[in-house]
């Protein structure tokens, strides 16, 4: 008997990238998800294929298992604080990926209450859901948020915190749950701290866009570029399907830490050398133009990555250059079917 996994937030850019691998993973028998579209319904369920989105790096097979599409997958519209949405949901799961949350920093500044009803009352639930499911595996997604405006880099999990925005306190309030339920309840958890995530089904065109998709949607529709600050600002990118994989072999090899685990490349790179690199690979020249700096803008991001790589030796990062390529041909068809 395969296994039934339920992703929280599921319609999301970093969940619909993990649908359509574990649709695709052979001992992964149901996949369902349960989403209340707060932060829009984009429609990407319906698009996948059962096939990873966009595989292009060196995890491409690296759980040496992807199958045929199972196309076993239970949508459901409905809040993780609904209970008997969550209980409905829940129902006979052995993992639980817990990516449902108001993920945006500026969002949790307008609205600190409804930020930490969701990603901290929320987590709890879920934590709870999971006691009731029989001690169901939880991953759960925190952020290098926490880690604040100036850690030392490359920056390790041991670093003392540093909330500097209600959204970062969510993540923080995240963990220190997720961990005590693993105490307490001998919960079965993996919690992840994600630095920046990019790739296909990010969304370009919202107000608190991330910079990849916005800089990816000026390149293909010919628009100047525009970067807040002087675009000399690292982070630390990762590719949205290695994390879809990381998270896959986590369940299918039922890997859990006690403690956070960084989720990145190990890389630093600044948003003009991101900008650069995707006029490259659409063979055109980007114009850029500047804007004032956003408060609370990090000036240095980069993850120390030994703890993932001690629980996964086979961790390799997609190329920079693949992930890019990859993001503009998603933007493109994207951008058609507008
Ligand atoms: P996203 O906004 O695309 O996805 C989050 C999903 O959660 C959305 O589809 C939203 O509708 C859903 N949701 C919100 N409130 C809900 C509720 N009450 N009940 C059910 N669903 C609800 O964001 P994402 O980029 O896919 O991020 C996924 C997770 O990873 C979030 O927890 C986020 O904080 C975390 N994270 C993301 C990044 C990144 O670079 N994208 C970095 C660090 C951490």
């Amino acid at each position: 008997m395969g296994k039934t996994v339920l992703v929280t937030g599921g319609a999301g850019f970093i969940g619909t990238n993990l649908v359509a691998r574990l649709l695709a993973t052979e001992g992964i028998d149901q996949v369902r998800v349960l989403d209340d579209r707060s932060a829009g319904d984009h429609g990407t369920l319906a698009d996948l294929t059962g096939e990873p989105t966009h595989p292009v790096g060196n995890l491409t097979d690296p759980v040496g298992n992807l199958t045929d599409p199972v196309g076993n997958l239970t949508d459901s519209r409905g809040s993780i604080l609904d209970p008997s949405a969550l209980a409905e949901a829940t129902d006979g799961v052995d993992a639980i990926v817990h990516l449902a949350a108001r993920a945006s920093v500026p969002e949790s500044v307008a609205n600190p209450v409804d930020s930490h009803a969701v990603n901290v009352t929320g987590t709890v639930r879920v934590l709870e859901a999971a006691r009731q499911a029989g001690n169901a595996q939880v991953i759960v997604a925190s952020s290098a948020a926490l880690y604040g405006a100036d850690p030392t880099l490359p920056t390790p999990e041991t670093t003392p915190p540093d909330p500097r925005s209600p959204y970062a306190a969510t993540k923080l309030a995240t963990e220190a749950s997720t961990m005590a339920w693993s105490a307490t309840y001998d919960l079965p958890v993996l919690p992840l701290r994600f630095f920046n995530v990019y790739g296909p089904y990010q969304p370009p065109g919202h107000v608190y866009a991330a910079a990849i998709p916005a800089f990816a949607a000026a390149v293909v529709e010919g628009t100047p570029v525009t970067v807040f600050g002087d675009g000399s600002q690292t982070r630390d990118f990762v590719y949205v399907d290695d994390v879809a994989w990381l998270i896959t072999r986590a369940i299918t090899h039922g890997l859990t830490s006690p403690v956070p685990v960084n989720v990145a490349a190990g890389t630093r790179t600044s948003l003009l050398e991101i900008i650069d690199r995707l006029g490259q690979a659409a063979g055109t020249t980007v114009a850029t133009e500047f804007g004032p700096p956003r408060a609370g803008d990090v000036q240095r991001s980069q993850a120390d990555i030994s703890r993932l790589q001690a629980l996964v030796p086979s961790w390799s990062p997609t190329p920079l250059a693949d992930g890019l390529a990859a993001t503009l041909d998603w933007m493109r068809v994207h951008l058609r079917g507008r």
